[in-house]
């Protein structure tokens, strides 16, 4: 696993910050979004640091499968397997934290 120096999520999954486990393998961690903005929200990051989806997908395209396949499963555990999956890129995406993380909404019908 590669860390980035002062990441929040390099820490959350290193430990060295608490979080709220949901799931967690060798390449990849689940965590309760701290700011939920629907009843089930779950973040999904690989356990090596990128900054984004787009450089996940070209680094390592097998862990952004695995992590679709992981956010159906959380939904699948928690809900009734429907779930939305988002990805905010970029600084006028509204992206706030720059290790890619996947957005699990689900556990109530959403707004479209
Ligand atoms: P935004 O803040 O606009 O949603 P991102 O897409 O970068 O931007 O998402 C970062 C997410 O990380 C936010 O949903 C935020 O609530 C969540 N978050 C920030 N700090 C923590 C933390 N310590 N534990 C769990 N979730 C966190």
């Amino acid at each position: 696993m590669s860390e980035a120096n002062d990441c929040l999520f390099c820490k959350i999954i290193a430990g060295d910050i608490p979080s709220a486990k949901v799931y967690e393998d060798e390449t990849t961690y689940a965590f309760k979004d701290i700011n939920p903005k629907a009843k089930v929200h779950v973040l999904v990051v690989p356990k090596t640091h990128y900054a984004n989806v787009a450089e996940l997908a070209k680094a390592d395209p097998a862990e952004l499968a695995h992590i679709a396949e992981v956010a159906q499963s959380i939904a699948s555990d928690q809900y009734n397997g429907s779930f939305r999956l988002v990805f905010n890129t970029g600084l006028d995406a509204g992206q706030t934290v720059f290790h890619v993380h996947a957005h699990v909404l689900t556990g109530e019908t959403l707004d479209e």
